[in-house]
């Protein structure tokens, strides 16, 4: 028998997730270094390099790679040889309070983004904690610990279908993938889950998403079963989509598909698709009885060669005197540096600002969004000389509904956000002649570096979701919608779909 000691799981699950917050795993950076250089789509390529740089600054700078630490998922495997001497808690408490110590980690705070009560008062635990445990009981005298920390961008993506047993499992990944926009901040990977039963296949899906990136090595090989034919099948398919990095169009969407089965019954083909997005946050451990796991840092020269910096044809616009008919003259895909005042404010900021307008009450303090831009935003809490800790875009589609409102009411100039718009924002676009800019999902530590000052203006019992003012100086964004209403995420993969040339494009 083996004895596993309380205070080993609780330091190694806190460990593995500081680890996880600020190093990428290297068989991801290596894919996406390769991705960099294959790229031909240049504003694809900008927002690669834009998310390899940010990686370098977490790696050596101990910040998060993005503003979203994610909700934790653990898959724990106990060996029926193991026992527990000392314990005074249960596995599952053990593990929260592995949570608890790593994301209230006073030199690494990482952002609390766990809400109790969902269908209620959605009220913040204020310590991320609790995760989501899988336990298997396994032969063998070991505890093997695999942790994520996932994005709500790209874990909102996750699919679920029941196909006949005669349906193509490529023909509804290849229509589906498109309907998830970039919201999951590719280019990631893509778990497909295929058989057992519904939750089966989800979970397939997403302990799928923790193993390495090996797509190279199978390409170079050839495929040898039904299941590495679909792999590479699925994943020539998808970059074919030309989707690109952030949606803007381009030759990588996925770095990677991973596949994982298990009997099923004759009547049913569960599918379930799950992607991983440019903050992949995995790490694995095992506690064999000897004390807690550490895990060694990686090699900083592994991180690919690629230095980030704003091009040198990019439009300084100075947002303190900045006007709907000044960004009237924004061209669709330019590159953009914001130095000024903007406001921040995401999803429960927005509820609050309707619920004000639908009780015809002003909005509090003063709070005005005339001729202002907002961003969409919840950062990590500042740490040492920080203003503001990592501060990337959260997906923007979430706000659409809100769009009318802000734009026609409280009469913003721009959004500033990650992914595309749906119709009704880009309907009150139009209608407007407001403009929508994106910054790059999964670049917060470089973004962050643009802020220069940071206050709480409004909602400040939201935490992270309060409305902030930030200073900033040279911040940068691209126009994603332009004030006529043309949007880079449709015209940007339509492009590279086209180039790329393996799909036929539909005519509308
Ligand atoms: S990279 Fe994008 S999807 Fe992933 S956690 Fe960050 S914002 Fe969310």
């Amino acid at each position: 028998m083996t004895a596993i000691r309380q205070q080993d799981l609780i330091e190694s699950v806190a460990g593995a997730l500081q680890f996880m917050s600020y190093y990428h795993p290297v068989d991801y950076l290596e894919a996406l270094g390769e991705a960099y250089r294959r790229e031909a789509s240049p504003a694809a390529k900008d927002a690669i390099a834009q998310i390899l740089t940010n990686s370098r600054m977490c790696a050596e700078g101990h910040r998060p790679l993005c503003q979203d630490t994610g909700i934790v998922v653990a898959f724990v495997k106990v060996g029926m040889n193991v026992t527990w001497p000392d314990a005074t808690m249960a596995v599952s408490d053990m593990i929260n309070e592995g949570v608890r110590r790593a994301y209230l980690d006073p030199d690494n705070r990482l952002r609390a983004s766990i809400l109790a009560d969902p269908i209620g008062s959605r009220r913040n635990t204020r310590d991320n904690t609790p995760a989501v445990i899988h336990y298997e009981i396994v032969s063998g005298d070991t505890v093997e610990v695999t942790l994520s920390a996932k994005g709500g961008g790209s874990e909102n993506k996750a699919k679920l279908v029941m196909l006949n047993p005669s349906d193509s499992i490529v023909d509804w990944v290849v229509q589906t993938v498109p309907t998830m926009g970039a919201g999951w901040c590719p280019p990631g990977m893509l778990g497909i889950g295929v058989g057992g039963t519904a939750e089966k296949a989800m979970l397939l899906a997403k302990e799928s998403l923790m193993e390495p990136i090996d797509i190279h090595e199978l390409l170079a090989r050839g495929p040898r079963t039904p299941l590495e034919k679909l792999r590479v099948e699925l994943y020539e398919k998808v970059n074919a989509l030309g989707i690109g990095a952030q949606g803007l169009g381009g030759l990588a969407t996925v770095l990677d598909v991973k596949v994982r089965d298990y009997p099923t019954h004759a009547a049913s083909q569960p599918v379930a698709m799950i992607p991983n997005c440019a903050a992949t946050r995995h790490a694995h451990f095992t506690l064999d009885g000897s004390g807690a796991a550490h895990l060694d840092p990686p090699d900083l020269a592994r991180w690919p060669d690629v230095h980030w910096t704003p091009a040198p044809t990019a439009r300084r616009v100075n947002l303190d005197t900045l006007t709907r008919a000044e960004a009237a003259a924004w061209q669709p895909g330019e590159a953009l540096l914001l130095t000024g005042r903007i406001l921040t404010g995401r999803d429960a900021a927005h509820q609050r600002i309707a619920d004000y307008h639908a009780r015809g009450e002003a909005l509090p303090g003063g709070l005005d969004f005339h001729n202002r831009v907002i961003y969409y935003v919840g950062p990590v809490d500042p740490v040492r000389d920080e203003v503001v800790g990592p501060a990337g875009p959260t997906t923007s589609t979430r706000m659409d509904k809100f769009s009318g409102l802000m734009l026609e009411q409280h009469g913003l100039v721009a959004m500033i956000g990650k992914a595309e718009r749906g119709p009704a924002a880009i309907t009150a676009i139009k209608r407007t002649g407001a403009v929508y800019l994106m910054a790059v999902g999964g670049a917060a530590y470089l973004v962050a570096k643009a802020i220069k000052g940071a206050r709480v203006v409004a909602f400040a019992d939201l935490g992270m979701e309060a409305i902030y003012e930030f200073d900033v100086k040279d911040m940068p964004v691209t126009v994603a919608v332009d004030a006529r209403g043309t949007s880079v995420h449709e015209t940007g993969p339509r492009e590279w779909q086209a180039r790329i040339g393996k799909i036929p494009i539909a005519v509308v």
